[in-house]
């Protein structure tokens, strides 16, 4: 307990925030300090790996584009597989596709049509949860393939945008709350 302790810590203080970035009024969440230094991107593995390492795990989804470098690491270190969401347009095979509401605007996600298996346990991660909208989508694209969300995961969570009311009832795991 005591080493999650200072480890949240360690990782907590490394994130560096951007004032208005990408837009006035943002406060954004940099973890470029954090894949930059090699114990404390082990440290954030290490964390999420401990966590799952009992929860039978088949496939991690990493949505576009840093949950790929957390997701990647964590499939290696479980021994499973990994499934991209990524943005409308960047994916060659034939896609299924959602949409949902941004701040401004709207998004658009997608998945290749087999890169999930019917009943397989997913595990959904990405960097950041802030409205959930995210991570929302990609919960609906695995449920379309037939995929089981066994849970979602996060370097940190921005508690204040109640994203975690969003994906519920999937439940959420994060290192970090803000
Ligand atoms: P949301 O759909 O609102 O939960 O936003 C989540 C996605 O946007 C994630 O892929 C994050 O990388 C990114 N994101 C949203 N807000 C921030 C923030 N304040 N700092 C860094 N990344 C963010």
């Amino acid at each position: 307990m005591q080493i999650m302790h200072s480890a949240k810590e360690r990782l907590r203080t490394a994130v560096r925030d951007i004032m208005d970035f990408p837009k006035t009024g943002v406060v954004f969440k940099d973890i470029t300090p954090i894949i930059e230094n090699g114990l404390l991107f082990r440290l954030t593995v290490t964390v999420f790996a401990d966590h799952y390492k009992r929860k039978n795990i088949e496939q991690i989804v990493a949505i576009d584009a840093r949950g790929f470098l957390f997701g990647s690491a964590l499939a290696y270190v479980l021994g499973t597989g990994i499934s991209v969401v990524r943005k409308k347009g960047k994916l060659p095979f034939k896609t299924i596709s959602t949409s949902y509401d941004l701040e401004y605007g709207a998004s658009t996600m997608e998945m290749h049509v087999d890169s999930i298996k019917p009943g397989q346990r997913v595990l959904v991660i990405d960097d950041v949860l802030a409205t959930g909208g995210t991570a929302k989508a990609a919960i609906d694209l695995v449920r379309q393939l037939g995929g089981q969300v066994v849970e979602s995961a996060f370097l940190m969570e921005l508690a204040f945008l109640n994203g975690k009311e969003k994906i519920a009832p999937t439940p959420c795991f994060s290192i970090i709350q803000y």
